[in-house]
């Protein structure tokens, strides 16, 4: 599944202000079925998890992760590796064995956060819906009421919607490029080296310009983005 085809296979919208009842502890009879479904990683998400295992980007997504590219959109896509049962590659028989840096859509579950972008008036709107196919999961409706806030406060989210909202700057600009940009190899590739190998981007980059790679991984991520911004930019106009 790609992230596009991810983004929209969301489920019942839950309105801001009401709540949703959800609990998950080991011994459930569903314990970890939830970690065979495909998980799409922001950048942000891999920079929090590289960091984790003291690995860079590059060693991370040939390790850890899958590559391809939405057919519809064009845009490249991360995803978690399975393992042969089907689980996550993370998936230990006591749980996730990444939980403290375990990626945004795991910490979502089982919410999804979904953001629509206005191109007219430039405004973006954040909806949350409570993810369907997942009957198997004993969890929902159960335990606790939960305010969505509350919920994305208790799985450390802040961070991660933060970042997570520079990087969809680059599918938004990426999808106005006309058709052809989009589907063409070399720019496709340019934008993964980008956007998801962002160590061994910037150590590339580093040589043609003065950036150095800022320690912090939001500023790192933010520069990412304005660099990739400018190459979608740069492309548009070259191929014009
Ligand atoms: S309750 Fe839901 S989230 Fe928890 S392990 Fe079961 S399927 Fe996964
Ligand atoms: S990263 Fe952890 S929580 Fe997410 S699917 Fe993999 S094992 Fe499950």
């Amino acid at each position: 599944m790609t992230w596009q085809q991810n983004v929209e296979d969301f489920g019942e919208e839950i309105e801001p202000g009401s709540t949703f009842r959800f609990e998950c502890h080991q011994g459930l009879s569903c314990f970890g079925t939830c970690c065979a479904t495909d998980v799409t990683l922001t950048p942000y998400d891999i920079a929090c998890m590289r960091r984790h295992l003291d690995t860079d980007s590059h060693q991370f997504l040939s390790a850890y992760c899958v590559t391809c590219v939405d057919a519809l959109t064009g845009f490249p896509s991360v995803l978690l590796k399975h393992k042969e049962d089907s689980t996550c590659i993370f998936l230990k028989s006591h749980g996730c064995n990444i939980y403290q840096s375990r990626p945004s859509c795991c910490r979502n579950y089982p919410l999804a956060r979904v953001i629509e972008h206005d191109d007219k008036s430039g405004k973006r709107l954040t909806r949350y819906y409570l993810q369907r196919r997942a009957d198997y999961c004993e969890g929902l409706g159960t335990g606790p009421e939960w305010a969505i806030d509350a919920y994305c406060e208790q799985n450390g989210l802040g961070p991660y919607e933060k970042a997570n909202d520079i990087f969809l700057q680059i599918p938004f600009a990426f999808e106005r490029l006309p058709f052809s940009l989009k589907h063409d190899k070399e720019v496709q590739t340019m934008i993964y080296q980008a956007v998801f190998d962002f160590d061994n981007f910037f150590e590339k980059y580093a040589r043609f310009g003065p950036t150095t790679i800022p320690a912090d991984d939001y500023e790192m991520l933010a520069t990412v983005a304005s660099i990739t911004l400018n190459l979608i930019k740069r492309t548009a106009d070259l191929k014009s």
